[in-house]
């Protein structure tokens, strides 16, 4: 455990009801159930993490997590709904149909839930990981991931500074950001995600230990690595969050191919900074419609910008190569890889009117994604996109004629 959570604290600033913003009218019912029924046996309950940080901004939280004083056990005792995983360090999940609501005893060590499930076949942490409500805060990344909402009186418990950081917009580590980063490097990925999702910005000795420590990210296990890449797309903010993690070295060590290319085509003024906020549109269109765009297309988008070097021919097999820097550096599943060659190769096709056996390649299970594509190379360069609308006016045909059959059986 790093030295600063053995010292004595202070108390905690608590800000009473009507000193913040939230109302249990936006807190999930089912969360709210979790947190009454822990309350009424006894023990502390209190709604932690991101889901109290969107409600104090009042943004829609994704999900909502409970900290408690009861162990693992005792969850399960108070929930028949109840299921126990990892062998670590036991989380609770309490079920309603396809719903979890996250369940976790406070903690002390500084473990993050992603290294606890990747040790998991480690076997049983000791009973002493189990703490209190001080060390849970302690123990976690950002001030503004760090503030608890205590059911028993509807307050906001802030130990870290939270809460004045809310109001700062700033995204600061808890602790000393250098031991934080070494101890955890993901976490220097989830400040670039935090700080661009909520247009927060970097605390400045935050934003330097990034920049001193961005090749420990290697350290890092690659399926967390490669999640918190595409973490990165959800709610439009790729442009910026890339654009941070270019500047501050992260991904001139998970991509150096892609890094040397944005210095190459121009830095901050890089073309691939347009393909990504156009990506951006459609990723906050698709969210609206309770949808979510592919990682196949992510992948693509994010890695055109090396298709198209200014004095590069298309070359056989580029996008293929392109497309292995990612599996090298991220280790992105096959199938992204294969969808998103295939993505970077249809401007072959699409760039020309749908005729002949051409037009068959409407039928491809990525025909869509490949349309989405193609627009959005297009949109991002200003050229013309009417020959995409061809393929759409045929696409939207061929499903009223498949209507149009299906009514006939
Ligand atoms: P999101 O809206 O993306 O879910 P979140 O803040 O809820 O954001 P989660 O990954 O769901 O993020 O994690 C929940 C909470 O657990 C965080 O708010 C933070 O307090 C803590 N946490 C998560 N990962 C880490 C980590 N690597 N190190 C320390 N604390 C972490
Ligand atoms: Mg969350």
């Amino acid at each position: 455990m790093f030295g600063l959570l053995k010292k004595k604290r202070s108390k905690p600033v608590v800000y009473t009801r009507p000193e913040h913003c939230i109302s249990r009218k936006n807190i999930d019912p089912d969360a709210l159930k979790v947190l009454y029924r822990l309350s009424s046996a006894g023990y502390t309950a209190y709604l932690v993490g991101g889901g109290v940080r969107d409600l104090l901004l009042g943004r829609k939280p994704k999900d909502f997590d409970v900290g408690t004083s009861a162990r693992p056990n005792e969850v399960k005792h108070v929930f028949r709904n109840c299921f126990l995983i990892g062998r670590r360090f036991r989380l609770a999940h309490v079920r309603f149909g396809d719903k979890i609501i996250e369940t976790a005893t406070f903690r002390q060590n500084s473990q993050s839930v992603g290294e606890i499930i990747e040790h998991a076949a480690e076997g049983p942490l000791e009973d002493n990981t189990f703490g209190t409500p001080e060390t849970d805060a302690y123990r976690r990344d950002f001030t503004v991931n760090g503030l608890f909402y205590d059911i028993k009186d509807f307050s906001v418990i802030d130990w870290v500074g939270g809460m004045k950081d809310l109001e700062k917009r700033v995204i600061r580590a808890i602790g000393d950001p250098d031991i934080r980063f070494q101890e955890d490097p993901v976490r220097m990925m989830r400040a670039v995600k935090f700080s661009s999702r909520l247009d927060f910005k970097i605390e400045r000795k935050t934003l330097s230990a990034i920049k001193r420590r961005h090749s420990c990210i290697l350290n890092a296990s690659p399926p967390r690595v490669c999640e918190e890449v595409f973490r990165l797309f959800p709610y439009g903010c790729s442009a910026e969050a890339f654009r941070l993690m270019w500047e501050t070295g992260l991904l001139g060590d998970l991509l150096p191919d892609l890094s040397k290319a944005i210095a190459e085509t121009g830095g901050r003024s890089s073309p691939a900074w347009k393909y990504l906020s156009v990506l951006d549109t459609l990723e906050r269109l698709r969210q609206d419609e309770g949808g979510e765009v592919s990682n196949g297309l992510r992948a693509a988008v994010l890695m055109t910008v090396m298709l198209k070097r200014p004095g590069d021919r298309p070359r056989d097999g580029a996008s293929r190569k392109i497309m292995q820097t990612m599996l090298d550096g991220i280790k992105i599943p096959k199938s992204v890889y294969f969808t998103a060659v295939l993505l970077m190769e249809s401007p072959v096709r699409l760039s020309r009117r749908p005729e002949r056996s051409r037009a068959r390649f409407i039928h491809n299970r990525d025909f869509l994604d490949a349309l989405d594509y193609n627009r959005i190379v297009l949109r991002a360069e200003g050229a013309d996109e009417s020959i995409l609308n061809e393929w759409a006016d045929l696409y939207e045909l061929k499903g009223k004629k498949d209507e149009l059959v299906q009514d006939r059986r």
